[in-house]
């Protein structure tokens, strides 16, 4: 740790340079920023701060106070725009100055300006799903407290400790000791808080080192700070300090790298870009977030400067050798843990604006719904070259032949923008040297024999049970002769493949499957048998009395050649306890399919994905089955499957996110691909879940199969996906022509059958 006299005595370059050391090893290359829009609820403020141009006099304001309608108004537009936050800018206390805000408030019915700020943030979130943000000054433990209620952070800058600033004349709410008892008032209530320091409004270097030491010391007894914002002052017209002098640029940069290595890593530097024209100076200076940019309202505090265009933002940071993710208006730390940092009335909101890092959801599109999906491969690449970062070292490493450890694949999940694309173009590449441009589909038809089902899976919309939460649909289960008709009609359509997937039904005992393989047979002797997964496997040994390797003996006697690998889930019984608590776990999965290869039964891995796990998660399932496929060579593919969120149980109890993002989606295939070269050749995509659109982007990033022509497919249906039951041969034409690669069909173990297009 540097002392003040250290930090007072380094030149600037030796500054930064330890600066962009320590930010780099807290945050690495990402630097964040969060879409919001600013809703100034009030203008008016008792105080008088002689930089200030926000506070107006009441003449000057068409009403004291924005009105709900108002307020919801500029939430919406955000919503509109893809924001996730909605950050309530106003004055402090105005209504003990002005009448005319006490007469406001007394008509409305509310006591006070934070009073009616809490109820203007209910209204937000209810309304809008946007996370309110509250920025009402020095404040109270109960109105903290009355805040936290209705929003997902607060803020106060702490501008500066010096007492006596010209720049705070008259402005009581400035006072220092009242700036520190509310960020400590916030530490105790467990309040994630923003806060900042003024730079060039009289304090000196010490100066501004007492501030951040204190705010330091405030987050070391409670760790509450997410933040702190450096702010270069620039002079008003109109205001006290119009003939000041501008904070010099150096001087924010030695206040950047000064708060970068007095505060704890884990605090977040910010510097807004609209108040420098330099923004490569900052990153350089040891920021890693850009805080709130809006592409819907103006800065109101500074009205003046408007903020850069994101693609300008996302251009200055990435040719800084940076990535640009978007982030809540809490940061991940804070979002992953809601228990401490959250109002249960809030936690919700959060996750549903999530992704699995924590960081905010950046696109509209989720798995098996209609938005299209952001083309993620096609943007301008940025200088990929010598960019750095722990993205770009691990690609070295899979240059180099290096297998992909747990942590590794975790790097790679985070990758964003330009790092997407060169994930992409490895796994894409590894795909060309391990299957060639060949793209595979099985003619195939599923059959879900019911959908009645003892268990209690929270992600699943398809079972029927006494106690499902879905009443979408009809309990079922197909008559043995109606699974030989469908059988022999997909033979007579050209189906090679008949994929038998359904509950465990009570009354199942374990010859219920051996019947349902005498059906399929009845209807086709050619036909190749796809079917039962390793919890149904599991359950019929079990239900028949005898060790799961007699039972798959019996199986594969009576028919069955291949078993699927869904039940799998997330392999990770942390994971499992949330999602399945009472189904088969990883173990007993894994055991399955060790035992179904050992009988000569091959099967594929599958991974459900985007619930409720963090990529740690995604990771320890791609290691796991991968141990197990060098041990046994029986998995034929890989085949992710995105959460479809829709109807499921777990997501209407607001338990979970709404499926993997298309960059979370996009990188699952191509991880797996890394992950899994030279162990497993086949990862196939499930365009019933990616859509077209979807597919086509995976195809170039290191998947090679398009899976099944699938007709009825039920499963992904009931969950709430749009994209159809069936795909005829002519549409999967249409996904991969513009690839100009051949669409080629496949047996289920990967015959290939010629190409079914010439491209
Ligand atoms: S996922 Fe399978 S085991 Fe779980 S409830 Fe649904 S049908 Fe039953």
């Amino acid at each position: 740790m540097l002392s003040d006299a250290d930090l007072l005595r380094l030149p600037l370059a030796d500054l930064t340079a330890l600066a962009r050391v320590v930010r780099d090893g807290a945050h690495g290359r990402r630097v964040t920023y969060s879409p919001k829009v600013f809703i100034p609820l009030t203008m008016l403020c008792r105080d008088r701060c002689g930089y200030c141009t926000f506070a107006k006099a009441p003449a000057r304001l068409a009403s004291p106070y924005l009105t709900p309608e108002e307020v919801l108004a500029v939430a919406r537009a955000g919503r509109a725009a893809g924001c996730h936050e909605a950050l309530f800018t106003l004055g402090e206390r105005p209504e003990l100055r002005y009448p005319v805000a006490r007469d406001w408030l007394d008509a409305h019915g509310h006591a006070s300006t934070v009073e009616y700020l809490a109820e203007m943030c209910r209204l937000v979130a209810e309304e809008t799903g946007l996370l309110p943000h509250a920025n009402a000054g020095a404040l109270f433990a109960d109105e903290l407290a009355r805040l936290r209620a209705v929003s997902a952070g607060q803020g106060m800058m702490l501008e500066s400790l010096a007492e006596g600033l010209a720049a705070h004349r008259g402005a009581p709410d400035k006072a220092p000791a009242r700036r520190l008892a509310t960020l400590e008032a916030a530490g105790e209530l467990a309040i994630p808080f923003t806060t900042g320091i003024l730079v060039g409004i009289g304090d000196d270097r010490a100066g501004q080192l007492a501030a951040l030491r204190a705010i330091a010391s405030s987050h070391g007894r409670h760790g509450h700070v997410q933040e702190v914002i450096v702010q270069n002052f620039l002079p008003k017209a109109g205001t006290a300090m119009a003939r000041a002098e501008p904070c010099p640029p150096g001087d924010l940069q030695w206040a950047i790298a000064a708060a970068r290595l007095v505060l704890p890593p884990d605090v977040h530097v910010q510097a807004p870009p609209n108040l420098s024209d330099e923004l490569g100076a900052l990153l350089d200076a040891g920021i890693d977030d850009w805080g709130g940019v809006s592409p819907v309202t103006a800065d109101h505090v500074n009205p003046e400067r408007a903020w850069p265009a994101l693609d300008v933002l996302r251009g200055a940071t990435e040719a800084g050798g940076h990535t640009l993710a978007p982030r809540l208006t809490l940061y991940p730390t804070f979002a992953l843990d809601p228990g401490r940092w959250l109002d249960p009335a809030l936690r919700f909101a959060v996750l549903d604006a999530s992704d699995a890092e924590g960081l905010a959801r950046d696109d509209a599109w989720c798995s098996g719904g209609e938005a299209h999906p952001p083309a993620l491969l096609d943007a301008p690449s940025a200088p990929a070259a010598g960019r750095g970062g722990a993205v770009a070292e691990v690609l070295a490493g899979v240059a180099l032949g290096h297998e992909v450890g747990p942590a590794e694949i975790v790097t790679l999940f985070g990758a964003r923008g330009p790092e997407v694309r060169m994930v992409a173009e490895v796994a894409d590449d590894l795909r060309r040297r391990a299957v060639g441009d060949a793209v595979t589909f099985v003619r195939n038809r599923n059959i879900n024999y019911t959908n009645v089902c003892t268990f209690k899976c929270r992600f699943c919309a398809f079972s029927k049970g006494p106690l499902s939460l879905n009443l979408r649909g009809a309990p079922y289960l197909l008559e043995l002769d109606e699974v030989t008709r469908r059988v022999a009609e997909a033979d007579a359509e050209g189906a090679t493949e008949v994929c038998l997937q359904g509950g465990i039904h009570p009354d199942f005992d374990g010859d219920y499957y051996l019947h349902v393989l005498e059906a399929v047979r009845a209807g086709s002797a050619r036909i190749h048998i796809h079917g039962f997964t390793a919890l149904e496997v599991t359950e019929g040994a079990r239900r028949s009395g005898v060790p799961l390797a007699e039972y798959l003996t019996r199986l594969k006697e009576a028919g069955l050649k291949t078993l699927p690998g869904t039940a799998a889930e997330i392999l990770d019984d942390d994971v499992r306890a949330l999602i399945c608590p009472d189904k088969i776990n990883s173990e007993e999965w894994l055991e399955a399919h060790r035992t179904a290869h050992a009988v000569g039964l091959r099967s594929n891995i599958t991974i459900m994905f985007g619930s409720v796990e963090r990529p740690a998660s995604w990771a320890r399932h791609i290691v796991r089955t991968r141990a197990l496929q060098r041990e046994t060579g029986g998995f034929t593919e890989f085949v992710p499957l995105p959460f479809v969120h829709m109807a499921t149980p777990i997501y209407l109890q607001r338990k979970a996110r709404r499926g993997p993002t298309f960059r979370e989606a996009l990188l699952m295939h191509a991880v797996a691909r890394i992950a899994y070269a030279g162990d497993i050749d086949n990862i196939q995509v499930s365009w019933v879940k990616m859509g077209a659109e979807g597919a086509r982007q995976l195809l170039r990033a290191g998947a090679n199969d398009l899976g099944g022509t699938l007709m009825d497919e039920n499963i992904s249906r009931a969950a709430g996906a749009q994209h159809g039951q069936r795909m005829g041969v002519e549409d999967l034409e249409a996904i991969v022509a513009p690839l100009g690669r051949p669409l080629v069909q496949r047996s289920t173990l990967y015959a290939l059958a010629g190409a079914a297009s010439g491209a």
